[in-house]
């Protein structure tokens, strides 16, 4: 909580995951939603064409979470068609948006049970979650009344699987917030939870023309909202290679002064120095690495550490690895769960092997054997710059430096060309200051995990392949919703 930067806001105060009665709490509204079917299908403000039903299945376990009608071809062309811009007053948005971040907290019993069992997460994960999306919610709704721009138009906001629930609805909120129409296409591997909120948020309010939802394939239904000239604005969080494509696309097809706002992947590192605390080293790089099984954007990929310091702390990490709960994460004690499915098992899979047959692999925990799991593993590698991609997962690679090595080191995470988070533990003051000047990356944490960005107090977003800017979550981010922004450069 705290004053915020637009007045008195206050961040959601979530749930305490030590306190008995919170954790009944959750229990008891969890409950219900062990076993329900639930329904994804378009919402649109026309008849509905619809495509070829299929089946979502828990990722720990295989079994069914609900059934999802995606889109079809004339689906798209109905939410271009009836798109309009929301021309309800900023302060009528504003009180709209604010209604649906209370009917999100209020239904926290089905949103819990839908991200755990639709997109694996722990009910760690899952209570961040929720109270990101709030904070959302409300962070928008405070900024509709700076605005002095009207909108841009339609926005296409087009959301990843890792935070189905949190960034799916950061993107719409924002859009909605500048008084823009959205047509949101949530991650193929989510649709339930992106159906669920889309329906909170309109008995918010929102109206059907001013928000719409298109569950679908990413090439089909994605492309064909990044190349519809009706389209003034593109929002985007996935991978850097998507992002490329989608600005190719608007390039081709859309007005020049169509934005792409895009937060994309990253390299992150994090450095540790030999003045560092050790356990509080470990603790920081163990939720940096393996909290939502890696698969977060702002996970850590690559661990500097100090040759003198690391006999000491490699041990100790291995021992708190060994303490880490993997398994179902509808069970509260998980701190592991899945990862998203098996395309991703396989990929991260073929990439552990390799390693392996290089001598590479340092420490393996075991993998539950059913659901698609990949336990939390460490790999040698030389230096990020070795790293060719992201590895979307619970792996974590070590590199050691010696004293003198420490700014061939910033150098060398500069070079990869990413720039989302940076890691450092040291208790030298002049160091922070020296590596903060130089290293290149959207959001840096110094003596702590490099995770969990809070709404308005922590804008998040990332540089060169990372992202385009202005930063979610921040004062900024909303004037690129609108028709006149403050400019801002694009990598
Ligand atoms: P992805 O790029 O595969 O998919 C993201 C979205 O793009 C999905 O909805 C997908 O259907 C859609 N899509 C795919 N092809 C498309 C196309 N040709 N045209 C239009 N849309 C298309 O990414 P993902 O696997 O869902 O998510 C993981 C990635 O997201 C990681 O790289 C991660 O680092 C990144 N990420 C970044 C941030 C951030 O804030 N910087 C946050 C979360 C995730």
């Amino acid at each position: 909580t705290g004053p915020g930067l637009f007045g008195s806001r206050r961040n959601s105060a979530g749930f305490d995951l030590t306190d008995e009665a919170d954790l009944a709490r959750i229990e008891a509204a969890r409950a219900p939603h062990a076993a329900t079917l639930f329904d994804a299908r378009p919402r649109l403000a026309g008849p509905l064409a619809g495509g070829q039903r299929d089946e979502i299945r828990n990722p720990a376990t295989g079994a069914p979470v609900g059934n999802v009608i995606p889109a079809a071809a004339p689906d798209v062309e109905t939410a271009l068609a009836s798109a309009r811009v929301w021309d309800a007053a900023p302060a009528e948005r504003a009180e709209v948006l604010r209604r649906a971040s209370d009917l999100y907290e209020a239904e926290f019993g089905p949103i819990f049970a839908l991200l755990a069992r639709e997109a694996g997460k722990s009910q760690a994960d899952a209570v961040s979650e929720l109270r990101e999306a709030v904070d959302f919610l409300r962070y928008y709704a405070d900024g509709a009344g700076t605005l002095s721009a009207p909108p841009r138009g339609v926005f296409t906001c087009i959301s990843p699987w890792n935070f189905p629930l949190a960034i799916f609805t950061g993107q719409i909120a924002a859009a909605l917030a500048a008084g823009n129409a959205v047509i949101a296409k949530p991650a193929e591997q989510t649709p339930l939870i992106a159906t669920f909120a889309v329906d909170l948020m309109h008995r918010a309010g929102v109206p059907a023309t001013a928000l719409q939802l298109l569950p679908g394939d990413g090439p089909t239904v994605g492309a064909a909202l990044t190349r519809d000239p009706r389209v003034n604005g593109v929002c985007f969080t996935g991978s850097t290679e998507t992002a490329l494509m989608i600005r190719r696309a608007m390039a081709e097809h859309l007005d020049p002064s169509a934005p792409l706002i895009a937060e994309t992947g990253g390299l992150n590192a994090m450095i540790v120095d030999s003045t560092a605390l050790p356990e509080q080293a470990v603790r920081d790089i163990l939720a940096s690495a393996f909290q939502s099984a890696g698969q977060r954007c702002s996970a850590l990929r690559c661990l500097y550490l100090q040759e003198d310091i690391a006999g000491h702390v490699l041990p100790m990490l291995y021992g708190a690895m060994d303490e880490l709960a993997l398994g179902d994460p509808w069970a509260l004690s998980t701190d592991v769960g899945p990862v998203i499915d098996a395309e991703a098992q396989a990929g991260i899979r073929a990439y552990v092997e390799a390693a392996r047959a290089e001598g590479r692999v340092l420490k393996e925990l075991a993998a539950p054997a059913a659901g698609t799991f990949i336990a939390p593993t460490v790999i040698r590698v030389a230096g990020i710059d070795r790293m060719e991609r992201e590895i979307f997962g619970p792996v974590l690679h070590v590199a050691t430096f010696k004293a003198n090595e420490i700014d061939a080191v910033v150098d060398a995470v500069n070079a990869t060309g990413y720039g989302l988070t940076f890691g450092l533990h040291t208790r030298i003051d002049d160091r922070v200051q020296q590596i903060v000047d130089r290293i290149r990356v959207g959001n840096t944490y110094v003596n702590r995990n490099q995770i969990g960005a809070v709404v308005g107090s922590q804008p998040f977003g990332g540089e060169g392949l990372s992202g385009t800017g202005p930063k979610a979550g921040g004062p900024e981010y909303l004037s690129r919703f609108t028709a006149h922004p403050a400019t801002h450069s694009a990598p």
